[in-house]
């Protein structure tokens, strides 16, 4: 037998603890692409029994014990005479794994089971709910969800707001402070931005993306960008689900989905680049570090960042178009072989305030996010009473997007969040734009020539970038060090509201007033 070290130790149970999520996380990709839809009641068992394994043997003792001689297990501070020897990355392991573990700990079983119960069946309520639009059956099972998230933020500990403790399951360290004024900038610009397009005369053809198209044929095409981004079908595939995702049971079985519609171009072809853009990030984790903080990625805004990086920052840009919308027209003679490039790069790029976030542009998706970070913040601080969120929606909607929701199906009831207990999710949306637009302005300083390749095709380069910026790193540094040491500033909305402006400006000629980030 080799010697072991402690830290291989613990290295060695942390990554038999992540076969079991693993195990868990394949099964639930099966559920979403080829489960036979008969079998959903044994898979939500059989998904419960490996979840709880996993669970338990990360709250057992055994854990702790393999963290004590590193570490105060009270209060997380690294034991110096042990550590002082080890490099920071094996100092970020272990603060990371106590960050879980106390967080882990710090919530009785009993609760962990009453929540679960709640959400498997809350999210089925939700669907109905959603079906019949009828958003009173849906409101006691929300009003159990709210209570139980406030005693959730109770159990973990919090300063401030009760939100914070629930924010920080999903972006850690950010905070209602952090967010509300970085918000607030946000909407001014964004709401100013959207009026001047409203006024503009120039307005696309909307029915250019709602022609007949073969969907073998665009999801060839989601391939060949998929390709040319460098995702790695020796380590990964492209699959069909109802709800496009991306996930990972290893950085070499990195797996994304897509939807494709015959009548919507842009369903298909953009959410291949985005979900591309998680999967470049799961594929670019160091394999080294599989099962352990070092192998996982920061936060969910900052791979909501990989994915938006690609999608708007490169697939809705001139460079990507003036390589690939010929070989679109190659596919689609008959459809695009007239349609002008700078009409078809308008065409996507369409600002249109609509009811529904996940079919919101660019620029009005921000406004979705807000509405939802407002209404959630006054729901989990008490000042909004549950049964009065529909009112507070449409009020909202009016006031931000100028349209309100005829029926509350596509209004309060349209997201699948809340009734699984994910307050503080939708904020992550948003910040995962405004790191993707730091991260691109400083890769287009570090890579002088990057719209130029992107012109020929030749996305590599920026692949190569944040594999080496972003990825590698895991979970090393926190999302506020990681922003910081990539770009060198702090996270500031300028750089995308600047990204905005220069594009919807010249594409929609807007007026040059001064934007005042
Ligand atoms: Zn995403």
């Amino acid at each position: 037998m080799t010697d072991q070290t402690p830290l291989d130790r613990l290295t060695a149970k942390l990554r038999s603890i992540h076969h079991l999520r693993d195990a868990a996380a394949v099964l639930s990709w099966d559920q979403e692409t080829y489960m036979p839809s008969g079998s959903g009641a044994i898979r939500a068992e059989q998904l419960a029994t490996l979840q709880t394994l996993a669970h338990d043997q990360f709250v057992s003792p055994e854990v702790e014990s393999l963290l004590a001689p590193f570490l105060n297990c009270a209060t997380g501070d690294l034991l110096p005479e042990q550590t002082a020897s080890l490099d920071a990355a094996s100092q970020s392991l272990l603060r990371e794994t106590w960050r879980d573990y106390s967080r882990a700990k710090k919530l009785p079983s009993a609760f962990v089971n009453e929540l679960e119960r709640e959400c498997s069946l809350a999210q089925q309520v939700w669907a109905t709910a959603r079906k019949t639009n009828d958003f009173q059956l849906f409101l006691p099972n929300l009003e159990r969800m709210v209570v139980l998230k406030r005693r959730e933020a109770d159990y973990l500990g919090y300063t401030d707001s009760p939100y914070n403790a629930l924010l920080d399951a999903y972006e850690p360290g950010s905070t209602v402070t952090q967010l509300r004024p970085l918000f607030q900038t946000l909407r001014t610009e964004l709401v100013r931005l959207l009026d001047l397009i409203r006024e503009s005369p120039v307005q696309p053809q909307a029915n250019l993306m709602t022609q007949c198209f073969d969907t073998a044929k665009q999801l060839e095409f989601g391939r060949l960008v998929l390709k040319h981004m460098g995702y790695d079908f020796q380590r990964g595939r492209l699959d069909l689900s109802a709800h496009p995702f991306t996930t990972s049971f290893h950085p070499t079985d990195v797996r994304v989905t897509t939807r494709v519609f015959e009548r919507d171009l842009p369903s298909c072809l953009f959410s291949c680049i985005h979900e591309g853009g998680h999967g470049l990030y799961e594929q670019g984790l160091p394999s080294a570090h599989y099962g352990t903080p070092l192998g996982e990625a920061i936060s969910l805004g900052i791979h909501e960042s990989q994915s938006r990086l690609w999608e708007n920052s490169v697939g809705r840009s001139r460079a990507f178009w003036q390589y690939f919308y010929p070989k679109l027209q190659d596919l689609f003679p008959d459809q695009l072989g007239s349609v002008q490039d700078a009409d078809f790069y308008l065409a996507i790029n369409r600002v249109n305030p609509s009811l529904i976030r996940v079919e919101a542009d660019e620029l009005t998706y921000n406004l979705h996010i807000m509405l939802r970070f407002e209404i959630e913040l006054d729901v989990i601080e008490g000042r909004l009473a549950v049964e009065d969120l529909p009112d507070a929606w449409n009020a909202k909607m009016k006031d931000y997007l100028g349209i309100v929701p005829t029926s509350d199906a596509e209004g309060v009831l349209q997201d699948v969040h809340w009734s699984f207990g994910a307050f503080g999710y939708f904020p992550t949306y948003t910040l995962g734009n405004l790191y993707a637009a730091m991260f691109y302005r400083q890769a287009r300083t570090d890579l002088p020539d990057l719209e130029k390749n992107i012109t020929k095709g030749n996305l590599l380069p920026l692949k190569d970038w944040v594999n080496d910026r972003v990825h590698r790193w895991g979970r090393q540094y926190t999302s506020a060090e990681l922003i910081q040491r990539v770009t060198g500033i702090p996270l500031t909305p300028a750089p995308f509201i600047e990204q905005l402006t220069e594009k919807f400006g010249n594409l929609y000629q807007l007026p040059a007033t001064a934007s005042h980030p």
